[in-house]
């Protein structure tokens, strides 16, 4: 029998899929993942995934036809569909969202002409491939007992030390996938990390690994998933979109620095976690998936406590470096005796001096962009504010100008206070570009480099940027958590942390676990090779639990306190949550529509749901937002709850109302 119907996946907001005839002359080559042209709406060529294809007309209404097929180098495989079916049923997306981000954009397309840029990267040469360093003693261990815990886990958790040679531990095991004939993925959570390892890796692989991310060029991305898609390509090299890469056999997926919150897509959705996603891709593959981290998450700490994955450890460093000496500047005490050289205590100054002495190298970490987070009317107290988003302006000294960074508004400096007049506003708190400025006037010879948002625009800029520190022509680094992770550089000796309380006290479940990885990980920048790291904390609260068991590398007393805490108040990994976030341009339609929301819900989850709530920061580009936390605990079943949201959802929607209302699920939000 011909199957003569397919249900098509169109890429809008919408549930569900749509059931198009198949006209005779497409019957034959039509698959599960063609991409098809379609009428939809006002749009007479829509684009479509096929998702699946059959013979069974649809009731109550005679169907439209497909229009046009593309070619099969556009089309995604089997294995792609079902990975993009899961994401969207599992982090409550339309599946048109995700097909959004799974399809090449029309720039992307075959036959679609693309400019021939010039190629930046290097061409490798394939001669020059040359085999990967043997592995020492406890590396073999490591590396033999993962490849056993293969046999009956999914995936396998290594945990090893800053600087304990884990990369080395990857690159053998993906040799291995490839000697096999299968693909390999290996994940890191920014883009400006790969351009470090890449090098490293093309060592080893040559031609067979290829980079993907968001900042290539339309052609480089197509290339590379055309390479993927034929199998010429072996290893991938990528950030969280690299898992919608077309993949014939997936054989292992690495993905390092696990415990990441930037493996998590925001904005838009689909609202993913590449970590997890991953593993369910491996599953489709019959592949596995290794998570690496010096600092896993608590979620996948307490998996491999549970025995859900395998647990393997690497506690020294290669080469038995020494872990970094730790040192706590309590900044509180220096600053009473009025010590302190603006914003540094004078063991960091002396610390930096050290270094520099003996031409070593500085990383100076600040978790916040900008000269200062707010400025502030020192006779009224007024602070000015972006007037669409409940935040306070950053100030730029470099540009002059106050910008907000939720909208990216920006606007100039009053010149006078408009609350009482006073000619005079100060900058409070600092930011990555003040301490830029602060070290250029203490260390007026030293070569200082910033990197975070504002000075990485340019596609090649944080290359640039880590280039020149590699190459020993900047002494100095200044930057947010861009440069908290995975670097290695030789010549770096001391690192400073210039505020942990700020970290320390953001309002989330997750701060002292945050603030710990954070903390870990730029202190596993320093001292990797011959020389000792110095890791100089600066706080005003130096007996704070969490800066006491960073001072001793101690992972495990940190899982231990806030696994306790996290049972205690109900909180993932005990619990699973969705973050219902509603907004309104209205505030008053916004608190009766969210309070209805949270009743609806209240009906049938009770004590299960919590809020509406105001979050941090209650408005963002006119929109007033409220949240409501749904907490699925071992009682319930995650998939009936999330059925329950999405008719909640659902029926809200459709209410009239004045103005517009949105609502989002983020499902396992971070
Ligand atoms: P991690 O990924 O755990 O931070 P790396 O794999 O980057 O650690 O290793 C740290 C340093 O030790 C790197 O400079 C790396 O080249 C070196 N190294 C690790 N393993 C070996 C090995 N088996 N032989 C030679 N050098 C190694
Ligand atoms: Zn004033
Ligand atoms: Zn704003």
């Amino acid at each position: 029998m011909q199957k003569e119907f397919a249900d098509i996946v169109i890429p809008v907001a919408v549930s569900g899929s749509f059931t198009y005839g198949i006209p005779p002359e497409l019957r034959g080559a039509m698959r599960r993942g063609s991409i098809v042209t379609v009428p939809f709406g006002q749009s007479s060529n829509a684009k479509g995934l096929v998702i699946s294809i059959h013979s069974t007309p649809p009731a109550g209404f005679t169907p439209k036809e497909i229009i046009g097929l593309l070619p099969e180098e556009a089309s995604v495989n089997d294995r792609l569909v079902d990975f993009i079916l899961w994401i969207s049923d599992y982090y409550m997306a339309y599946p048109g969202e995700v097909m959004k981000a799974a399809i090449p954009p029309a720039d992307e397309l075959p036959g679609v002409r693309v400019a021939k840029r010039k190629r930046s990267s290097k061409t490798y040469n394939p001669g020059e491939v040359i085999m990967p360093a043997s592995l020492n003693e406890v590396q073999s261990v490591a590396y033999n007992t993962i490849r056993d815990m293969f046999s009956d886990h999914e995936a396998v958790l290594l945990h090893g030390v800053t600087s304990s040679g884990k990369t080395e531990i990857y690159i053998h095991l993906m040799l291995e996938q490839l000697a096999q004939g299968r693909q390999v993925l290996y994940m890191l959570p920014e883009i400006a990390l790969t351009t470090q390892i890449i090098e490293r890796l093309q060592r080893h692989f040559g031609d067979s690994i290829g980079v993907f991310h968001s900042r290539l060029t339309p052609a480089a991305r197509r290339e590379v998933r055309r390479r993927v898609s034929d199998g010429t390509l072996k290893a991938v090299l990528g950030v969280r979109s690299s898992l919608f890469l077309p993949f014939r056999d997936l054989g292992l997926i690495v993905v390092d620095e696990e415990h990441d919150s930037s493996y998590k897509q925001y904005d838009p959705a689909p609202r993913y976690h590449a970590r997890d996603a991953a593993m369910m891709l491996s599953r489709i593959h019959g592949g596995k998936t290794l998570l690496g981290s010096a600092t896993p998450s608590l979620e996948s700490y307490h998996n491999a406590s549970a025995g859900r994955f395998g647990y393997v450890e690497l506690t020294t460093r290669y080469g038995d470096v020494m872990m970094p000496e730790m040192i706590v500047a309590d900044t509180r005490s220096f600053g009473r005796k009025t010590k302190m050289v603006s914003h540094f205590t004078p063991r960091l100054i002396e610390a930096i001096e050290e270094a520099l002495g003996k031409n070593e190298q500085v990383i100076l970490f600040q978790n916040r962009r900008g000269f200062s987070p707010y400025l502030m009317c020192p006779d009224c107290g007024w602070v000015p504010g972006c007037t669409s988003c409940s935040v306070s302006y950053t100030y730029h000294k470099g540009i002059g100008k106050m910008v907000c960074h939720y909208c990216g508004k920006s606007m100039k400096l009053p010149s006078v206070c408009p609350g009482c007049g006073s000619e005079a506003l100060t900058t409070k708190g600092f930011g990555t570009e003040k301490i830029e400025e602060e070290i250029r006037l203490i260390f007026p010879s030293s070569r200082v480099a910033r990197m975070d948002q504002d000075t990485t625009r340019r596609r090649s800029a944080s290359a640039e940027i880590l280039s020149d520190f590699a190459a020993g022509a900047t002494d100095i680094l200044i930057g947010t958590q861009m440069i908290s992770k995975g670097l290695d550089f030789e010549r770096l000796t001391v690192v400073g942390i210039l505020d942990a309380d700020n970290m320390m006290h953001f309002p989330d479940f997750r701060a002292f676990e945050r603030s710990f990885q954070l903390m870990e990980q730029v202190s596993g920048r320093a001292g990797r090779r011959t020389r000792r790291g110095k890791v100089i904390i600066q706080t005003a609260d130096p007996s704070h639990i969490i800066l006491r068991q960073v001072l001793k590398h101690d992972y495990k007393a940190m899982c231990r306190v806030q696994l306790e805490e996290r049972s205690l108040f109900g909180y993932p990994p005990f619990t699973k949550i969705i973050r219902l976030s509603v907004r309104h341009r209205d505030l008053d339609e916004l608190n009766v529509s969210a309070a209805r929301f949270a009743e609806i819900l209240r009906r049938q989850l009770g004590s299960h749901v919590l809020g509406p709530e105001f979050p941090v920061i209650m408005q963002v580009q006119k929109w007033y937002i409220k949240t409501i936390m749904v907490k699925i605990d071992s009682s319930l079943s995650p998939s009936k709850v999330k059925e329950m949201v999405r008719k909640a959802m659902e029926t809200e929607f459709k209410e009239p109302r004045k103005g517009i209302l949105r609502i989002h699920a983020d499902v396992d939000p971070q």
